[in-house]
């Protein structure tokens, strides 16, 4: 382009200042046979490590194991931690080798991962009084069973009950994993007839055009299952898109690079859906720049050139990815590896897990940090799911929040037209003020119903215009 010269000078050049490298620390990706310092791993060769069998083989469930992979490199105080944090949590406890080498052992108790996949006894706090365990009322919307059908066009088709990992956040705790002393969970197998069931209800809903096919995890069907359940629903007239939905990327990327019968099965119904107009997408759920590593990279560009498209989903967590620094960094980590960042969850409310949950206020000014820092179709959108079934909300989009309880108030005009869903801050982050009213259980009932009528007044003044 050529510069007007206006009355013989040069108008002024905007010249950008040079960029900071953290700019580009995104590009960085761990490489190399990092996993061999961990003591039981030591002389894991990368073949072996790049082995989904291996991964799976030697991946950890029991204290006892966890101890033994890290003997001399944890101290006995943490193991022992853990060890009560194992006893007391909702969630079985999983955690692939993969996820295991990537701990910084020199700090556990600082690190990211280690905080998503090993409970510890000393940083546990008392769950919101306001929890139940399924906080999020996928159960209130299922018209046959592990069938979620809430939305108008679209439906959550829970296909398994396990995984490759076990989240301590998981949202399905009610669902996912083996019972725990505590919690009693109801049973979605990986059966054909259970299935049967939810095809049929899909036909005869010609509204539905999208499912998402989680549980559980798809990482864990058979590519046998994979094939049937893909064309099954490819078959459906009315299905325009479906996406399988899989922690696997982040957790076991092996997978990818080393279980061809599986990937030859979901890549083939990605291209039978592209010869029929319908879109298939495979989303995943990375949670923080370093579960991105050139393992990952690889992987993802199997699936990338394949034709597989891949979305993001991260659950917001205290400690491990809630500044703003971390979000920026695992958005651009993502795209550089063709992976879109899709959605920022606030954390639900699950059992157990309230030292992980943040307040929404810090959620909203990290979307205000992201929104801006790349392209807009690698940007997230900051989201509550609204506990009690009103479905995914922009954060910033409460009818009412107040900082001192720590309650925000959300409708879904378009899920549960006239209904009010209540979001709870944890105890522990509100001032004291908010702290001692929830330390009343007197108060409970009051707090709820002074947000509400708060929230109410002002949608009904609103709908007068
Ligand atoms: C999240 C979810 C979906 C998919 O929602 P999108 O916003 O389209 O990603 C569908 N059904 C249920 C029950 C869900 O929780
Ligand atoms: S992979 Fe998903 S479904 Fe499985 S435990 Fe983690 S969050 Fe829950």
């Amino acid at each position: 382009m050529e510069l007007k010269v206006v009355n013989g000078e040069e108008p002024p050049r905007h010249v950008k200042p040079p960029a900071d490298p953290s700019q580009w620390a995104h590009r960085e990706l761990r490489a190399g046979e990092f996993w061999q310092r961990i003591p039981a791993f030591a002389d894991v060769s990368e073949e072996q490590f790049l082995d989904h069998k291996w991964q799976m083989k030697h991946t950890i469930t029991k204290v006892e194991k966890l101890l033994g992979a890290l003997k001399g490199i944890v101290s006995e105080a943490f193991i022992k931690d853990a060890e009560e944090g194992f006893r007391i949590a909702p969630m079985a406890v999983r955690v692939s080798p993969y996820m295991l080498s990537l701990i910084n052992w020199d700090d556990p108790y600082g690190d990211p991962i280690r905080r998503q996949f090993i409970p510890v006894l000393s940083t546990r706090l008392p769950d919101h009084p306001r929890l139940t365990l399924d906080s999020l009322g996928e159960q209130g919307d299922a018209p046959v069973p592990g069938l979620t059908h809430r939305y108008p066009d679209k439906a959550l088709f829970l296909a398994l009950d396990t995984c490759p990992v076990y989240c301590r956040f998981c949202t399905r705790s009610y669902a996912v994993g083996p019972d725990q002393e505590n919690v009693e969970k109801i049973s979605l197998k990986a059966k054909g007839k259970r299935w049967d069931v939810i095809f049929d209800y899909i036909k005869t809903r010609p509204e539905l055009e999208d499912i998402v096919i989680s549980g559980g995890d798809s990482w864990n069907l058979r590519a046998a299952q994979v094939e049937l359940l893909g064309n099954r629903l490819l078959e459906i007239p009315h299905i325009r898109r479906m996406r399988f939905a899989s922690k696997g990327p982040a957790v076991m990327p092996q997978k990818v690079l080393t279980d061809d019968a599986w990937v030859d099965a979901i890549l083939g119904v990605t291209q039978r859906g592209r010869e029929l107009g319908k879109d298939v997408m495979l989303h995943t759920h990375f949670n923080h720049p370093n579960e991105i590593t050139e393992i990952t990279r690889r992987a993802m560009q199997r699936l990338f050139a394949g034709g597989l498209h891949i979305r993001n989903q991260t659950v917001l967590q205290r400690d491990v990815n809630d500044d703003i620094a971390t979000q920026q960094l695992l958005a651009r980590r993502c795209s550089y590896i063709n992976v879109h960042p899709y959605y920022v969850y606030q954390h639900d409310l699950v059992r157990g897990t309230e030292e992980l949950r943040t307040r929404v206020s810090t959620t909203e000014r990290l979307e205000k940090h992201v929104r801006g820092s790349t392209a807009g179709f690698n940007t997230p959108a900051f989201i509550v799911d609204a506990p009690g079934g009103g479905g995914k909300r922009d954060v910033h989009s409460y009818e009412h929040y107040n900082r001192v309880t720590g309650v925000s108030v959300y409708t879904a005009p378009a899920v549960k037209p006239g209904k009010f869903f209540l979001y709870f801050d944890p105890v522990d982050l509100l001032p004291e003020e908010g702290q001692q009213r929830w330390a009343n259980p007197d108060e409970h009932q009051k707090i709820c119903d002074e947000a509400l009528e708060i929230a109410r007044a002002k949608v009904a003044a609103e709908a007068e215009g």
